[in-house]
């Protein structure tokens, strides 16, 4: 018998990384010493303080039940709090917070709770896969908003056919950007909201990028700008900030309406977030800030100077991203992206994305996350150096 996947499946462009999974296993299998930069997997392990909590919670039987759906109320409380105290923005904890199971889920999902057959999203591309494959999950349409390096990897939404505009129903924007590193200034945000008021667009912004910052230029909420509550969803994630993208916990906030259109499709299908990963997520956010993310953002920041230096010296002329966790790179002449993924993981074993992953906008480029140590980049940069790797 012969199983027809669902329209919706077939739909979606191949996904890259499984792919990448397979010759990863092959190089593997020959005895290869892989340095993975392919996924963006944060390595940094999550402070003890939360880790201690979460033990803790374990052993209270109550926390073995089902949760709420939106999260608890000492939960919503904590992320209103985080989100006054690291962006200034005022979140209702009772209407204006949803827990995720991660904010991939919440975004995927969201699309499910808006996005008819035939509707538009409007994403600016390069763009993370979950940004377009919810709306082609949902039976949407993607739509580009082209970014390239000239313009700072940001969209012109000028440039956009008003007749596009005005059929949209959603845009999906995200800074610090995951793979390009761009990162958008106030004004392109007040640009955001005007355009999506003045066409009636939902305007999400994923923002798990919200402390991976450099140089101390602190990237903005859309919240921050005012009137955008009127419009707009903002996702939070504590897989980056805090390094525990296994424990699978984020969570949204914004227009109240919004929120519970997510929550009315979570209801149907989850329990919402196991109630002791709450609690340590309560703990993280409670944390002072410094014991923690400030030695992320350090480490984070040591290992951008480091590689993008060795790049340098190799021919590329990448400048430093002021946010993520992503160096962008163009492929040296002669290879698609693909191709140059391919030679880089047989001739050295360093493992980078295809910028393909993400969109077709993303050929000609390849994406390296800096999730290895200073000593394993340094050693990258000697790979390449010995393999005779140069950008030209
Ligand atoms: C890593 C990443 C996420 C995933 O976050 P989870 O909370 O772990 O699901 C979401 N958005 C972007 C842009 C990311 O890079």
């Amino acid at each position: 018998m012969e199983f027809q996947q669902a329209e919706r499946l077939l739909k979606l462009p191949i996904y890259v990384f499984a792919q990448l999974d397979k010759i990863k296993a092959e190089q593997q299998a020959k005895g290869a010493d892989l340095i993975d930069l392919g996924m963006g997997n944060p390595d940094i392990p999550p402070p003890q303080e939360i880790i201690n909590e979460l033990v803790r919670s374990l052993s209270n039987s109550e926390n073995h039940r089902y949760p709420s759906f939106e999260g608890a109320p000492e939960f919503k409380r904590a992320v209103s709090n985080w989100c006054k105290r690291q962006y200034n923005i005022n979140v209702n904890p009772d209407n204006e917070v949803v827990t995720l199971v991660g904010s991939k889920e919440g975004v995927v999902h969201f699309a499910f709770a808006y996005i008819n057959p035939g509707d538009i999203t409007l994403v600016p591309m390069p763009a993370y896969p979950a940004h377009f494959r919810g709306t082609i999950l949902a039976g949407g349409e993607p739509y580009v908003l082209p970014t390239t390096e000239k313009r700072g990897f940001l969209p012109d939404f000028k440039a956009l056919d008003p007749e596009i505009a005005k059929k949209a129903k959603m845009m999906i924007l995200s800074y610090p950007s995951n793979p390009t590193g761009a990162v958008a200034n106030k004004q392109l945000f007040e640009e955001a909201v005007a355009f999506c008021k003045k066409y009636e667009i939902i305007l999400v912004h994923d923002f798990a990028y919200a402390e991976i910052y450099f140089d101390g230029q602190k990237p903005l909420s859309m919240l921050s700008i005012p009137g955008a509550k009127d419009i707009c969803i903002e996702y939070h994630t504590t897989s980056k900030t805090f390094g525990m993208p296994g424990w699978r916990c984020g969570f949204a906030v914004g227009n109240s309406e919004l929120i519970e259109g997510l929550r009315k499709i979570k209801t149907n299908l989850d329990y919402g977030l196991f109630t002791a990963v709450q609690k340590a997520a309560i703990a993280a956010m409670t944390l002072d800030e410094s014991a923690y993310i400030d030695r992320v953002r350090e480490t984070y920041q040591t290992r951008r100077d480091i590689f993008v230096d060795g790049l340098n010296s190799l021919g590329w002329k990448v400048s430093k991203p002021k946010g993520s966790l992503y160096i962008w790179l163009p492929v040296p002449k002669g290879f698609d992206a693909t191709e140059f993924t391919m030679r880089l993981i047989e001739k050295t074993g360093v493992v980078v994305s295809p910028g393909t992953a993400f969109g077709e906008m993303g050929e000609g480029y390849v994406r390296a996350a800096l999730v290895a140590s200073e000593e394993r980049l340094r050693e990258a940069i000697e790979r390449l150096k010995k393999a005779g790797i140069r950008y030209s």
